[in-house]
């Protein structure tokens, strides 16, 4: 066991993306004092950064195919293009869904091959589509006619999926049900267009929305997979062989829910498809827990009880995933500079506090009572969880540019 995870800590080390850069190894809850190590090596700066663990992304990896080893994952690079993030997954034998030419780019500069990239952007601008074609990237997506006509114009060989509406998403946190997907009506004609256009439509995808938490979203979507596969028999076009579920997965107990729902759906309506590929499309689940975020306090103000302060990344940076992705953050202090004695201010008295953005912006708001420790400026708070739709969003609004953090790479051992 123990060889095992030295050897896939080895191939991550020499993966595209992370070989030739600085990777610590740390024991399981290191985290904290590797944090602690940066920030004295940064004295200076006091900028914000990010740690990305690749022992995360290899239990996440393993995850996976532990628990849904039928079913391939493409890793949505908008949720986080990091390269060391890229590279890790690429190394551990993920491929990728790209949804622009830029992020074809980034993938193939990583040594991965084409055939183990989706285009899986419904709309795509011509030329982007005419690169695809160029690199031999030949898989992607479409849900209407207007899409069918530039693909036949640009990259007629291209293998297509026809994306559906998952009917049921409007649970989700970011549900994506009212800009994509064929409504059940559209779909004979759209495979109709297809096939008068001699194009090769091999399957279905879909996607539940992001960040869902009603995992039973999978299995009517995969219903409804089942019949446009039937209407394509109808219409005397060859098999249909991928069925792609798309993303929405959220890594811990939600993911485990999911599989209960998508294996027993895969079982009743695809009981014995032959030659049958499932994939999918997670971003979320891979990019979101390997991330740490450690921000700097940059100022404080005390009114009567209440304590505000200021930190060097915020809703126009990292944290626009509050807006964007409506997440829900939690924060801990590592109170290096003001508490050598206990940086982490445990079991110290707590007080409702204000978290504010560096922009002046009053909308550039982080948290609103929040029980923390008293903290002091060039103290720092540290949030977790925080690769999902997070730097990959940011901008660089009054000069506070969220491209520019730097990522620090670790490697725990979970095991
Ligand atoms: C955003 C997106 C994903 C990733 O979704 P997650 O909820 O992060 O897993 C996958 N596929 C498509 C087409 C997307 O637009």
């Amino acid at each position: 066991m123990g060889s095992i995870t030295r050897n896939l800590q080895g191939v991550l080390l020499g993966a595209p993306g992370v070989t030739g850069k600085r990777v610590t190894t740390l024991p399981k809850t290191g985290l904290t004092d590797f944090m602690r190590s940066v920030i004295s090596k940064e004295k200076e700066t006091k900028e914000p950064f990010y740690v990305l663990d690749l022992g995360v992304v290899s239990a996440l990896f393993d995850k996976w195919t532990r628990t849904l080893p039928m079913v391939c994952p493409f890793y949505a690079v908008k949720c986080n293009p990091e390269p060391a993030l890229l590279g890790s997954l690429a190394a551990l034998g993920s491929n990728f869904d790209c949804a622009s030419q830029a992020e074809i780019e980034l993938v193939l500069s990583l040594g991965v091959s084409p055939d183990r990239i989706i285009y899986a952007n419904p709309c795509k601008p011509g030329s982007h589509i005419k690169y695809a074609a160029s690199v031999g990237v030949n898989l992607t997506t479409f849900d209407s006619k207007e899409e069918l006509d530039k693909i036949q114009k640009w990259h007629p060989k291209c293998a297509l999926l026809i994306r559906i509406k998952a009917l049921d998403d409007s649970i989700a946190r970011c549900p994506l049900g009212s800009k994509y997907g064929a409504l059940p009506e559209e779909v004979t004609p759209l495979l109709e267009a297809a096939q008068t256009a001699r194009l090769n439509v091999v399957g279905v995808s879909f996607h539940i929305g992001s960040g869902a938490t009603y995992s039973q979203a999978y299995e009517g979507a995969i219903a409804s997979t089942k019949s446009v596969f039937e209407a394509a028999v109808r219409l005397g076009m060859p098999r249909m062989t991928i069925l792609n579920i798309g993303g929405g997965f959220t890594a811990g107990s939600l993911f485990d829910e999911a599989a209960t729902t998508i294996k027993p759906a895969l079982q009743a309506y695809f009981p014995n498809e032959p030659g049958l590929t499932i994939i999918s499309e997670p971003g979320r689940f891979f990019a979101e827990s390997p991330f740490t975020l450690a921000t700097n306090v940059i100022g404080k103000r005390v009114r009567g009880e209440l304590r505000e302060y200021w930190i060097n990344d915020g809703i126009s940076g990292s944290l626009n995933c509050i807006l964007n992705d409506h997440a829900t953050i939690t924060c801990t202090p590592l109170a290096c500079n003001s508490n050598s004695a206990n940086p982490t201010c445990k079991g110290e008295r707590s007080y409702s506090s204000t978290v504010f953005g560096p922009t002046c912006d009053a909308l550039d708001t982080v948290l609103t009572g929040h029980q923390l420790p008293e903290l002091q400026v060039d103290d720092w708070l540290v949030f977790p969880n925080m690769g999902a739709y997070t730097a990959a969003a940011g901008s660089s609004f009054n000069g506070f540019n969220t491209a520019a953090i730097l990522t620090y790479l670790s490697y725990s051992n979970l095991s």
